[in-house]
Formats: C-alpha cells, sequence, structure tokens
C-alpha cells in the first residue's frame, strides 16, 4: 500500500465512527498531569518534565472550534482534574455544548466531583480507575450517575506501547501504510486540539500525532504540523492532514499492535530510538526497553484500543473475545444501542458479583440450586 490508498482508507476527525458514542468524539487535551503513571500512557503521563495546562483562554477558542460538531467533545488528559482552573474549563463547556454532549477522561475526580457532575454525561465519558479504591469510592460519594459506568476497579488495563516507532523496527514502507491505514485509534478514537509548548493551539487528526507533537515540542528537527484551530477545522478532508499522518503516523506504535504491558502492574516501559529522548519517566526506577528492529517481540493484540478485554490476553488468540466485540458486535449494532451495552458492562459484571456473594441465603440462588440439581439428576437416571 502507499499513502494515498491509505489516506483514503482513513477517517477524518468529521467523519462519523458508528461504534463510538454519538458517532464521533474529539478531545482537548487539558494537561498531562496525571496522579498516576500507567505504563505504556498514550499521552506520556508517565513522563517526568513540566506537564502541558492549556490557558482558559485556548480552552474557550478550543471549544468554539467544535460548536457545530456532532459527537462528543471530550475534556482529556492526563488526568483534566489535576488542571488547576478545572471549575472554569467547566464552566466554559457549559456556556457552549450541552451536556449531552460533553465528556470527560478521568481516573479519579480529585475532588472535582460537583463541578464534573454538573458538566459532563457520564455515558459520553470514560472512567478508567486503574485499580484505585479511593477513586471508585469517590465517585461512589460524589456522582453516583458516573459511577455506573466507572471500570478498572478490579481489572488492570493491557497498553500496547504507544512510543515504539514503526520507522525503527519495520523498514517496510508499503507494510507500514497498510497498517497506518487499518489503524485502531483512527477508526475508533479521536482527534485532538491541544496546546503545542511554543507553538500554540493545534488541531490533530489524531490524539497520538497530538501527543507526540507536545511531547517533541524541544526538538528543533521536529516540524510544526499541527493545523490551525479555526471553527469548522475538523470538516476539512483527510488530505488536509496528509502531512500530519505523513510524519507522526511512521513514528507510532500503535498500529503494531505490540502485546504491552499491563497499565499499573507493568514491569518495564517500551520505547525505541526516536522516542527514546523524551522517556525519561516520573519513576526514575522504572526499566525502560529500547526496543529494535532485532528485538521487535512477534506477540501482538488483535485490537490494540480494547484496553480492559486485553488484560486477560495471553497471546494474540486470547485477546479474540475483546477483538470480536470491538470488530464484530460494535460495530453492527446501532450506536445508541452499542453505548448503551458498553457503558453497562461494568455494573452488569458488579451485579453479578453480588448475586453470587448473596447465594448462601438467597432464594434465587435456592430456586436455582434446585433446579441444577433436579435437572442433574435427571440426567444421571
Ligand atoms: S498517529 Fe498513530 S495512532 Fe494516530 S492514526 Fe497515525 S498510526 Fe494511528
Amino acid at each position: 500500500m502507499n499513502e494515498p490508498a491509505a489516506l483514503a482508507k482513513m477517517l477524518s476527525p468529521g467523519m462519523r465512527r458508528p461504534y463510538a458514542t454519538r458517532g464521533g468524539i474529539i478531545q482537548i487535551h487539558v494537561t498531562r498531569a496525571c496522579d498516576k503513571a500507567c505504563f505504556g500512557c498514550t499521552q506520556g503521563s508517565n513522563l517526568g518534565g513540566k506537564p502541558v495546562m492549556i490557558t482558559v483562554e485556548e480552552f474557550e477558542e478550543a471549544v468554539l472550534s467544535l460548536k457545530d460538531y456532532f459527537g462528543v467533545v471530550g475534556v482529556f488528559g492526563g488526568n483534566p482534574c489535576m488542571h488547576p482552573k478545572f471549575p472554569e474549563l467547566c464552566a466554559i463547556l457549559r456556556k457552549h455544548i450541552p451536556k449531552k454532549r460533553c465528556g470527560l477522561w478521568s481516573n479519579k475526580l480529585l475532588g472535582k466531583g460537583e463541578h464534573a457532575r454538573k458538566t459532563f454525561n457520564p455515558h459520553a465519558s470514560n472512567f478508567n480507575v486503574h485499580l484505585d479504591q479511593e477513586a471508585v469510592d469517590e465517585f461512589s460519594r460524589d456522582w453516583p450517575e458516573a459511577y455506573r459506568v466507572v471500570k478498572g476497579h478490579d481489572t488492570d488495563s493491557r497498553h500496547s506501547p504507544p512510543f515504539v516507532a514503526m520507522l525503527d523496527v519495520l523498514p517496510d514502507e508499503e507494510i507500514r501504510w497498510k497498517l497506518i491505514a487499518n489503524c485502531d485509534v483512527n477508526q475508533e478514537w479521536s482527534a485532538m486540539i491541544c496546546s503545542v509548548p511554543g507553538k500554540g493551539l493545534r488541531a490533530f487528526f489524531c490524539e497520538i500525532a497530538g501527543a507526540q507533537a507536545m511531547l517533541h515540542a524541544d526538538n528543533p528537527d521536529w516540524p510544526d504540523t499541527g493545523l490551525k484551530v479555526e471553527p469548522g477545522w475538523w470538516r476539512r478532508p483527510m488530505q488536509d492532514f496528509a502531512e500530519q499522518v505523513r510524519f507522526h503516523c511512521h513514528r507510532c506504535g500503535v498500529p503494531l499492535r505490540r502485546f504491552g504491558q499491563f497499565a499499573v502492574n507493568g514491569e518495564f516501559e517500551e520505547v525505541s530510538q526516536t522516542h527514546a529522548g523524551i522517556y525519561k519517566t516520573k519513576d526514575k526506577k522504572r526499566r525502560i526497553e529500547l526496543v529494535t528492529m532485532a528485538s521487535a517481540q512477534a506477540q501482538t493484540l488483535q485490537h490494540m484500543t480494547a484496553y480492559i478485554e486485553n488484560s486477560s490476553a495471553t497471546s494474540k488468540k486470547a485477546g479474540t473475545m475483546g477483538a470480536l466485540w470491538n470488530s464484530v458486535a460494535r460495530r453492527a449494532l446501532p450506536a445508541g444501542v452499542n453505548d448503551w451495552l458498553w457503558n453497562r458492562r461494568q455494573s452488569w459484571s458488579r451485579h453479578l458479583h453480588f448475586l453470587w456473594g448473596l447465594r448462601p441465603v438467597s432464594r434465587v440462588q435456592g430456586i436455582f440450586g434446585r433446579l441444577f440439581k433436579f435437572v442433574t439428576k435427571r440426567r444421571r437416571r
């Protein structure tokens, strides 16, 4: 495959993604500061250095550019609740965007539950608490509607490393284009507006491209590929983002779908030469492995973005259920049903655990128990 063929297959920010909430999501990255340091974070929240903080003015400019967007306007990080002006950002969002279209991507509310509850639609949001019980308790106390869709309370996520550049480990350009054309993030996730240090507010067709631009902002060899943020920028065709694709996609690890590490209980970080310079982790003792062409592993996941499902993957085959869900069921169902099912996955599992916990005293269990005995006895006869 070559560049024009790949671009023709890719989705521009304004194209509908039927399996995404409300048909699409565009993120506004407010900071990469985070109370966690997950292995393989796509936004570099695991890295040290001074994190970007969007200004209130920049945030409003970004929001206004998305006023007519049909999908979810996501507030993204890092953990956006770490932004010192989070209440002001919420007020701006409430002023311009209806609540049903406002999404928050957060792992912990950090005392901002009241503002978040007033501003965001939990069903247009994403809350992965990454095994943090305090975060679960805070959601339950301060934002009960969101608590129902919290995930990751008892399951670690699996993160495929985004900073193992294909350019470093995969010499065949045609294969790279083929992988880029089928990138999980482009097909299912989000474009992004972010503040690139020294350059200002920029629009990217992909949140990983934006993350690369922010993290490499000090590198004079990296071009300023972001587009000007103006009303309706997201309507531009994929061709207008060709420079971003040409530069960032080949420096990205997402299409490789590497097996990766657990987000919380990972053992080491994986990075390749292109990004080695920025990979200085918050935790100085964390092991960093340099991936080269020779050491690039064969084991991959079926679907990079199925973080929670992939936690149970022990091989490419074991990731099949998550992949099936994402590539068949999620695409086949209408967007509303799909969102409803997805958001209730966690509450179903909680209800089942609850019922299971009641079994010694429950009448339901007694009925099932008797039914089970009756059927098995009959069979034995
Ligand atoms: S930058 Fe990476 S994640 Fe984004 S579309 Fe390109 S290959 Fe996919």
